[in-house]
């Protein structure tokens, strides 16, 4: 397992795996049921809430893990390439095929064959959805599909409709539907550079449609699926979809979603034995008694948990943020062995004089886990060994629990307050679960 520090106060996070697909966006349209706005700018740069629309869709590639990005351009392809670059803001490498002329979303595909070395992802430049990409791409390989189409089930008006067997082999495409419900295309899906070639082998015009021309050439070769997914579909190639897409694409601040707290977990004492000369080795990294159990119960409630931990060990350069890595690699090897799920780890690496903002008892990293992970501190628990937990706990309005274990707050350097007591891990659990 990877873990990677993601700023200075340390907050530690699975770190995806890239994936090896490349997403071909289509990106080249004229958009003309967007005039007179697509009149000065390309479709997918049409601004929602103050962004261009393309600006969501490359940030939601980014997320899923995929790294390879082809956006297929055309109409205004200046535009788009001074805005995308080369995709260092999403932490993705974009390249681009420009066609001279309008060749259909076929032909765009097909030109931009040599820059598609994997199994490729198209998405139409504007459309947006919530893809569970991880249940697409395995049911694609494990159909052993040249082609699955990521479809849903929903209103057929004004939507291609897709008949498709038991296994989801795609048997016909419909048309544009006046109404009535059923599978739909959503207009992305998964293809293998294999069908890609089978295709430029198959149709001899540079210009055609993929959907009308290429797709039943595949499905008459038996080897083209659909799987159904879920949640919210997007589209912005009208007027009225582009006011329904400022809703839905609302920035996470504006969005009043209810903030929900979490559990900061002290960690030497608490969750491993104290050691009078700090931990500075995976091997003196020993769990406390009953912590294993006690965490299970903790990880079962329904808030996060978070490490928060004073590690000046890197600071007085007793052990590199290496080792430390290692440390928590060794401890997060247990807890994952054990169903326990901890979703980040904050340690100050600072010595105590320098006056840094994290350092227990200020409240630096829980500031930061509160930005980054929308906590309210108000909602959250403090659970630690000393009174510079418990300090911490109070400064920030959290509730806190003293541990038994560790210091059992015997070291009295801080004036911090318990307002609850547990002797081990397990009945922290419970205390916490009788407050919710
Ligand atoms: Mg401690
Ligand atoms: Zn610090």
């Amino acid at each position: 397992m990877g873990w990677r520090v993601l700023c200075e106060a340390g907050i530690l996070e699975p770190k995806r795996t890239p994936l090896n697909i490349t997403a071909v966006v289509l990106a080249g349209g004229l958009g003309t049921r967007l005039r007179p706005i697509t009149l000065n700018i390309p479709k997918p740069l049409v601004r929602i809430n103050e962004k261009p629309f393309l600006d969501y869709l490359l940030q939601k590639i980014s997320s899923m893990g995929i790294r390879d990005v082809v956006l297929l351009t055309g109409y205004k392809h200046e535009m788009i390439e001074k805005y995308c670059r080369k995709g260092q803001k999403w932490g993705i490498r974009i390249k681009y095929s420009r066609e001279p002329s309008p060749l259909g979303t076929g032909g765009a595909i097909l030109k931009a064959r040599k820059l598609i070395k994997n199994t490729a992802l198209v998405l139409n430049g504007d459309s947006y959805f919530q893809l569970n990409l991880q249940g697409f791409l395995s049911s694609h390989q494990k159909n052993n599909s040249l082609a699955t189409i990521f479809a849903m089930h929903g209103s057929l008006s004004d939507r291609g409709a897709i008949i498709s067997s038991k296994n989801g082999q795609v048997l016909s495409f419909l048309e544009k539907q006046k109404g009535g419900f059923g599978l739909f295309n959503t207009g992305a899906y998964l293809i293998e550079p294999s069908a890609l070639s089978f295709l430029a082998k198959k149709i001899h015009s540079r210009k055609f449609s993929m959907e009308k021309d290429g797709f039943p050439q595949l499905v008459a070769k038996k080897c083209m699926y659909a799987y159904k997914g879920k949640g919210k579909f997007l589209d912005i190639g009208t007027f009225a979809a582009l006011a329904g897409a400022h809703k839905i694409l609302l920035p996470k601040s504006q969005k009043k979603e209810a903030k929900i707290g979490a559990i900061f977990l002290d960690r030497d004492g608490v969750i491993n034995k104290n050691r009078e000369n700090y931990i500075t080795h995976p091997d003196e990294f020993e769990f406390e008694n009953g912590a294993i159990e006690g965490l299970k119960a903790l990880s079962r409630l329904p808030l996060p948990l978070l490490i928060v931990t004073n590690q000046s060990i890197i600071g007085r350069k007793l052990a590199s943020r290496k080792t430390l890595s290692k440390i928590h690699d060794k401890m997060l090897g247990v807890l994952v062995h054990n169903g326990i799920k901890i979703t980040g780890i904050l340690f100050c690496p600072h010595m105590p004089h320098k006056n840094c903002i994290c350092r227990k008892p200020k409240t630096g990293m829980l500031l930061a886990a509160q930005k980054k992970f929308r906590i309210d501190l108000k909602k959250s628990f403090v659970i630690g060994d000393s009174s510079g937990d418990m300090l911490m706990g109070n400064n920030a309005g959290c509730t806190t629990i003293l541990m038994a274990t560790g210091y059992g707050g015997k070291d009295a350097k801080h004036p911090g307050k318990a307002d609850y007591n547990a002797k081990n891990l397990s009945q922290a659990a419970k205390i916490v679960k009788e407050l919710l």
